[in-house]
């Protein structure tokens, strides 16, 4: 019959022969029987020795990858073993592991599309469960762990990013070395205790070797990262630092709308955010209208959105130093605006001038851009995963997405 040989050709094991398959029009089921050849000798699941046969234990159902809207199960009687060194064992399969009932030609096929679709619409194309999906996603994310390379690291890039409701937020450590761009690892918080787990698991020696570290400001990281990565030089990553003056920028402008409000002004802010925000090169035509009305007006926000674009050209410096004379001109200009969030930030910019001169210090080592790529990538996988409610789905999620773990091999490729 046709499906026994396409399996035969694509999804042969030595020891086991397929017995022919049967249609359930309404089941929508094809179910292939699968049994041992004859003579073949069952393994241990434990150990993995081949060992006497101790009994049979009623047929197993395995779920394999659906054909032309049917779904196709592999059926099997596990035989029971007695093996020298684990007892009575229930025999290993090659097609299928532990429990799961998902063959791991399925749960790869699955793992697969999930990285393109998202879980539920993958569920939902392939008619199977979310929860399936998730399976599938695990195995693979697992067994890519424990098989990945860890080093050497060259450079590596700290970021958190803020899921659930309120403050709650992952780190995640990204290696950002051209040629070598994953998300090494995902913790919870971000305390000086979860990101110390990343360090334990890449050890003293992988640590010491790392050259540049790219952060944000935030304390418990620098801290950390001059403890363990004694040979690194650590830098300010630009979009971190991007990122927190668009928040002052944003409160100012926050607050002086609200003000305008109460005290019966023209609401001239209102729908200003994104024009203030944005660099100009980025705005949409009405932004830009928008944006050119709202500079027209004496306010705190024009003259904190005028300080934002001044700060950009701190960018196209070379030299560290004239980067350095920049920065101090800058933060005294701020000092002097009386506009408290950017003084605030001034001041912030202050206390790190070293770590933010490294960026030029180091800037022809690797692109800047690439934390916020892989941060983007990361916000859209958490968006994507409708349903991941707790830290150990979205941390499989991200590690799926962004990890460039490696994969199982099967015989063929069913994708
Ligand atoms: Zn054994």
């Amino acid at each position: 019959m046709l499906l026994t040989r396409l399996l035969n050709a694509c999804h042969r094991f030595p020891g086991f022969v397929y017995e022919g398959a049967r249609l359930d029009e309404t089941t929508k089921t094809i179910e292939v029987q699968v049994r041992p050849r004859r003579g073949s000798k069952p393994c241990c699941s434990g150990c993995g020795q081949c060992a006497p046969g101790y009994d049979q234990l009623p047929e197993r159902r395995f779920e394999f990858i659906p054909m032309w809207g049917f779904a196709v199960l592999l059926l099997y009687r596990m035989r029971r073993v007695r093996c020298g060194a684990c007892g009575v064992k229930v025999e290993q399969v090659p097609w299928a592991m532990g429990k799961h009932t998902l063959t791991r030609a399925y749960m790869l096929y699955l793992a697969h599309w999930a990285r393109k679709l998202s879980w539920q619409e993958t569920a939902r194309s392939f008619h199977t469960s979310w929860e399936k999906v998730c399976q599938a996603v695990e195995y693979v994310v697992q067994w890519g762990l424990e098989h990945r390379q860890q080093g050497p690291i060259r450079a590596i890039g700290v970021d958190e990013i803020q899921y659930g409701r309120g403050h709650t937020y992952l780190t995640l450590v990204y290696q950002i070395e051209s040629g070598c761009v994953r998300l090494l690892w995902v913790g919870k918080d971000r305390t000086i205790e979860s990101f110390e787990k990343f360090f334990t698991m890449i050890g003293k020696e992988l640590a010491e070797k790392i050259e540049f570290v790219c952060s944000d400001m935030w304390k418990p990281y620098l801290k950390l990262i001059a403890k363990h990565c004694t040979h690194a030089l650590n830098i300010l990553d630009r979009f971190h630092v991007v990122a927190k003056m668009n928040l002052a920028l944003d409160d100012v402008r926050a607050a002086e709308a609200r003000r305008m409000v109460q005290d019966g002004y023209e609401p001239v802010l209102k729908k200003s955010r994104w024009c203030l925000l944005k660099r100009p090169e980025n705005l949409t035509d009405n932004q830009r209208v928008k944006l050119r009305d709202v500079l027209r007006y004496n306010l705190a926000s024009v003259r904190a959105y005028l300080l934002k674009e001044a700060f950009q050209d701190v960018w196209n410096y070379d030299s560290p130093t004239w980067a350095g004379k920049f920065l101090d001109q800058w933060t005294s200009q701020v000092m002097r605006s009386r506009i408290e969030p950017m003084k605030k930030f001034a001041r912030t910019i202050r206390a790190h001038r070293e770590l933010l001169l490294n960026y030029f210090r180091a800037r022809k080592a690797f692109s800047s851009g690439v934390i916020e790529g892989l941060n983007n990538k990361a916000k859209v996988t958490m968006r994507k995963a409708y349903g991941f409610r707790t830290f150990g789905m979205i941390e499989i999620a991200l590690y799926h997405a962004l990890g460039k773990l490696p994969e199982p091999k099967l015989a063929h490729d069913f994708y």
